[in-house]
């Protein structure tokens, strides 16, 4: 069983997938994080995210583990735990041209086929339905407004939580700020040679801008695997 879920930043992939992994017994796999791993060893290796054949030998080097811990999943690269690190801006940065790669990508959707031959896997990005997966037995384009999206992840950030309270408020300049951000990665993700983001033509797409969280798995939950 694949469970492809694809959508732009921000608009509730992760969280969402957990809950469907959690939900079913699947593993559950963060390609976004994999990305950030290996945009997150260039910098620290001094490699420029821009110099293309210098990014696609340390994705052809790196090791990926993903592990759990108390307060959910764990990532390290080449055996180092960058769980925070991959989150940081500086990260957020360098993974636009590091993701828009060719070669990494290649890379990338070779360790993420691996997975999904091991076993039954909910995985959450950009292509999973369209170049990953393209015979997932079920996929979603989850999407939300831009504004939806940069106010959960400022809610998020500020410590709230608005599967628990729905009117939580965040600093409106930081949601600015993430905004301009979301809109920023928007371009480049969709716009990008390799893998733009689009739904795949089967995937079943959601807004979940007026939607709450439960709701958004429960209406996944209920697709019937094709
Ligand atoms: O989903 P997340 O924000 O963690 O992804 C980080 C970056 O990795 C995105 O900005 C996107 O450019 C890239 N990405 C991708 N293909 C995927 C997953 C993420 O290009 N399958």
């Amino acid at each position: 069983m694949i469970v492809a879920i694809d959508g732009p930043s921000g608009s509730g992939k992760s969280s969402i997938a957990h809950a469907i992994a959690d939900r079913f017994g699947l593993t559950f796999l963060d390609t976004g994080a994999m990305y950030r791993s290996v945009a997150a060893e260039c910098l620290r290796m001094g490699v420029d995210p821009e110099d293309a054949e210098a990014v696609a030998g340390v994705a052809r080097d790196i090791a990926i583990e993903f592990g759990a811990s108390e307060d959910g999943q764990t990532v390290t690269a080449n055996g180092r735990d960058v769980t925070a690190e991959i989150r940081t801006p500086k990260v957020e940065l360098a993974v636009s041209p590091v993701s828009a790669n060719p070669a990494v990508r290649e890379v990338m959707v070779g360790l993420q086929r691996k997975v999904g031959k091991a076993g039954d896997v909910v995985a959450e990005g950009r292509d999973i339905g369209t170049v990953v997966f393209p015979a997932a037995d079920v996929k979603v384009f989850l999407t939300a407004s831009p504004e939806a999206r940069a106010r959960r992840r400022a809610v998020q950030r500020s410590g709230g939580n608005l599967a628990q309270d729905s009117a939580a408020t965040a600093d409106p300049e930081e949601e600015r700020r993430i905004l301009a951000d979301l809109k920023r990665r928007d371009d480049y993700d969709s716009s990008r040679a390799t893998s733009p983001l689009r739904p795949a033509e089967d995937a079943v797409i959601i807004d979940s801008s007026d939607m709450g969280f439960e709701d958004v798995v429960a209406k996944i939950a209920s697709l019937s695997p094709a």
